[in-house]
């Protein structure tokens, strides 16, 4: 392999392979077809862009984003890398430009979206030309239970049938059992070597704050460890897009907003900005970051929920990609489970992509409520448990919380939930436990029944982290009509009746971030 070694220096100038590089490449070149599994940031464009060097014919990649293929051909042209893409931001004379310098052989890579490498007309291309490989990039986007799902890039399975001889490759950076088979399964990559790296980012400090107010939070922590540094800050919506924004920007942090209901314009505009200038923080939806290859990026903070580990994981990935220490900060309260189960129980989608997608939110959810090394859970949910030892970069390693028995308190909250009427939300259940004469209990009457002020032993911090874990361990669920109302599920008869035992979080009491901590 001294001829891809030589071209990593020569074209790409960099003097070694990182991890599986060079192990992957010998293969692809070689013609062997594989799955590819390896973090954002790993490398995994090298492992078929020097194949596609080193093999006759064009090497055709499959990728989702626009943006992120014309930085892809940028970056090779510069490089001196005869490259090229296909998509809808072409006008058709470029297309037609590109599909005769295609056949005149022209060029050693081609990048097109899913939607147009499955026309006929460029499936007919492909058959009188010689190809090298096809790269299938951001693989996961043909998962149906992905948080990315591409409809288009099920009908990929297309390319083992019209071009058996073709070696292919599938790449991804999520690496969850499931999404793993079904990729197998639908690219027909029975018998390919799958190559695994390992999904740690030891350089990333995790962290998930117990959330009070989410936007005084985020700044605080800006303040403490990240100021003048650029970070990503995701929402749920485009509204709290805005608005935190707004908001970031009075306070003197240099915001900016990324979703998908701004124009293009400005979208772009935002973007460039963030990758050019510094010390820009880009609050965003998860429209934004997929592709974005900015090294320096110092934080990524999350004030909603994402919808999965996968998400969290591929989301916060964006962080430290330089190798640098960098945190993952995220701000995680009741109202998140609450709007989050509510938003799957409300879907249209059918009853095994809700069971689904509630499986994937419970398995985030246990990574909330944690009482052991972040890290390891979060590797060993992508099914890697050999970094077993706790990392000592995480916040429940660096302040461990305490686990209580909170079996009474979560009798007191489920009960005090079903003689209201499972009608309330945290706030007024709290009030009823507490025993607080506000107009509202006083209008139902709740200072009359068994349940008033039986919880005053716990002050209102500690009940509503109590309510939290009780969403999050499907004790409790949220109505999906109701505004936060809480019912009762079929697992919380048994801590009521006494039959199982509760086991709770104690937030610690944090200490003060003082100076910016720099990870090993
Ligand atoms: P991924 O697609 O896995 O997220 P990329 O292929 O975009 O990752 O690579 C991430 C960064 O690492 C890029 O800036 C790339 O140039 C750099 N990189 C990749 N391989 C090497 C290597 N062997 N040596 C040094 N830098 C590398
Ligand atoms: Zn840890």
């Amino acid at each position: 392999m001294l001829r891809a070694l030589a071209l990593l220096k020569d074209v790409f100038g960099y003097p070694a392979f990182r991890g599986q590089q060079a192990e992957i490449i010998a293969h692809v070149a070689g013609g062997g077809d594989c799955l590819v599994l390896m973090p954002t940031g790993g490398g995994k464009s090298l492992c078929y862009q020097i194949p596609a060097l080193l093999r006759d014919g064009i090497a055709v990649v499959v990728s989702p984003l626009i943006a992120l293929m014309q930085n892809q051909v940028a970056a090779l042209h510069e490089a001196g890398v005869r490259a090229a893409f296909l998509n809808s931001s072409l006008s058709q004379m470029e297309t037609a430009a590109v599909e005769r310098g295609m056949l005149a052989g022209a060029y050693d890579l081609v990048y097109v979206a899913p939607e147009r490498l499955l026309t006929p007309r460029f499936l007919d291309l492909l058959a009188s030309t010689p190809l090298s490989l096809f790269a299938i990039d951001e693989a996961h986007c043909l998962s149906q239970w992905g948080h990315d799902f591409r409809p288009e890039y099920i009908q990929l399975s297309i390319l083992h049938e019209r071009f058996p001889g073709v070696p292919r490759l599938a790449l991804t950076a999520t690496a969850d059992s499931v999404t793993r088979r079904e990729i197998v399964e639908r690219l027909g990559l029975n018998g390919a070597r799958i190559f695994i790296s390992s999904f740690d980012r030891p350089n990333i400090r995790y962290q998930i704050v117990d959330k009070v107010n989410g936007k005084v939070q985020l700044l605080a922590f800006i303040h403490a460890e990240h100021d003048g540094d650029a970070g990503i800050v995701y929402c749920l919506s485009r509204k709290k897009v805005e608005e935190t924004t707004v908001w970031l920007v009075e306070k003197g942090i240099r915001a900016l907003a990324y979703h998908a209901g701004m124009s293009t314009e400005d979208r772009s505009c935002n973007q460039e900005k963030f990758l050019r200038e510094e010390g820009i923080v880009m609050v965003a939806t998860i429209a934004f970051g997929m592709g974005i290859d900015k090294p320096d990026v110092r934080f990524v903070a999350h004030l909603d929920l994402p919808k999965s580990v996968e998400g969290y994981y591929q989301e916060t990935g964006r962080a430290g990609r330089d190798g640098q220490a960098a945190n993952a900060w995220m701000a995680y309260g009741l109202g998140d489970v609450v709007q989050q189960r509510r938003m799957i129980e409300g879907s249209e989608a059918d009853a095994q992509f809700k069971r689904i997608a509630s499986a994937k939110l419970d398995a985030l959810l246990a990574l909330c409520e944690a009482t052991t090394c972040r890290r390891v859970r979060l590797l060993e949910y992508f099914g890697e448990t050999t970094a077993s030892i706790a990392c000592g970069n995480c916040d429940v390693c660096l302040n461990p919380p305490q686990v209580w028995d909170g079996t009474v308190a979560a009798q007191k909250a489920l009960s005090c939930a079903f003689r209201t009427g499972q009608r309330f939300g945290a706030g007024h259940l709290i009030d009823v436990l507490r025993g607080n004469d506000t107009a509202r209990v006083g209008q139902w009457g709740h200072d009359k029944i068994s349940t008033f002020g039986i919880g005053k032993e716990l002050e209102d911090k500690a009940w509503r982290a109590i309510f939290r874990q009780l969403a999050a361990l499907g004790l409790l669920t949220a109505d999906s009509e109701g505004h936060g109302s809480l019912r009762l599920t079929a697992a919380s008869r048994a801590v009521l009746n006494g039959s199982q035992t509760v086991s709770l979080r104690l937030q610690p009491e944090r200490k003060k971030n003082t100076a910016k901590t720099k990870a090993a």
